[in-house]
């Protein structure tokens, strides 16, 4: 347990009052691998807000595609991974009919799309993306799918990070973008569904409430005296847009490439980095073995914990909630040891 300013209640319906402190900006700006902006997030979160009227009418233009909905029918919205499809189900609540394509327990990073995947968006009145190369087997779907469903790209405008010269997509691990990404969506659905463009508005404001409460918990619990550290090694390099959001510093990843199984040269290089830098939060993820992580355990003294990538879980409007709330359990716990 910790010393946390008051007690520390990390559930959605604390009723807490709130203490939001922003990050410097030099904590903000110390974060390698940055491109493309030099404003903080929630600057942009703000103009990006104050101008989704705008791309409302942008999304008409760009996303008009095949109208095939009879009127007062639900429309048909297929979506690719888990939080896409919490954030898109937030946003419908009962306005549209929401199916997710990746099982439950199926990564973005590895998926191959199947012959149910292809019947899913012929069907499919819009399709929701997270975009930024996270969905890479999504053209082939679409392709063979010959859909016309309209396409929503959550990550239109967010500001984009770049990891060995290539986009980073785990924008949703940053409550802040996930914002963008939810107005985004909001956005799109309101222009492929005109008459429930209001609800899904309505809908959407709900939702980026309970994100900001999510982000001003964790701005309340990592400002605590408690925390003694900011840097961690992750599983796989799914937290960059989430450190830089909470002034958090990720040393090194476990697993260099998703899905590829790291060389033993590589992983010692991470235990040297460990030792040099005294680096004392290890995460594995529960989608994945930890043996590997083990072996550096053994080698650091280190405890092995789980951070969530959210990029799995039940498909349930809550889901994303839920996890990153436990994953601010379990970095408020390896960060104060
Ligand atoms: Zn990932």
């Amino acid at each position: 347990m910790i010393s946390a300013p008051c007690t520390p209640c990390l559930s959605p319906d604390c009723s807490r009052p709130e203490r939001s402190i922003k990050k410097t900006a030099d904590a903000a700006g110390s974060k390698q691998n940055r491109v493309d902006t030099n404003m903080p997030q929630r600057r942009q979160v703000i103009f990006f807000l104050a101008t989704i009227f705008v791309l409302v009418l942008a999304a008409f233009l760009f996303v008009g595609r095949g109208e095939k909905t009879v009127k007062g029918e639900k429309i048909r919205v297929v979506t690719t991974f888990l939080p896409i499809y919490v954030f898109t189900k937030n946003v419908t609540g009962d306005l549209a009919e929401v199916e997710n394509l990746l099982p439950p327990g199926a990564g973005p990073h590895e998926y191959s799309f199947t012959p149910g995947d292809v019947q899913k968006i012929s069907r499919a009145d819009v399709l929701v993306m997270n975009g930024l190369g996270a969905e890479a087997w999504a053209a082939g779907v679409i392709k063979e799918s010959g859909t016309m469903a309209k396409i929503i790209d959550a990550s239109v405008s967010v500001p984009v990070r770049l990891r060995k010269g290539t986009p980073d997509p785990h924008i949703w691990l940053s409550p802040t973008l996930v914002q963008m990404m939810v107005a985004n969506i909001a956005a799109g659905l309101a222009a492929a569904d005109p008459k429930n463009a209001a609800g899904y508005q309505s809908n959407a404001e709900v939702y980026l409430k309970k994100i900001q409460k999510l982000a001003d918990d964790y701005d309340f619990y990592l400002e605590s005296p408690a925390i003694k550290r900011t840097d961690f090694i992750a599983f796989h390099a799914a937290f960059g847009y989430f450190a830089e959001r909470f002034g958090l510093i990720e040393r090194a990843v476990i697993e260099e490439f998703p899905g590829k199984e790291p060389g033993a040269k590589y992983l010692a290089g991470v235990v040297d980095l460990i030792r040099r830098e005294k680096v004392r939060a290890l995460f594995s993820e529960p989608q994945f073995s930890p043996k590997v992580l083990e072996t550096v355990a053994k080698e650091t003294g280190l405890r092995v914990r789980q951070l969530d990538t959210a990029e799995t879980g039940p498909l349930l409007p809550d889901t994303y909630e839920l996890i990153m709330r436990k994953n601010l359990e379990t970095l408020i716990e390896a960060l104060s040891e």
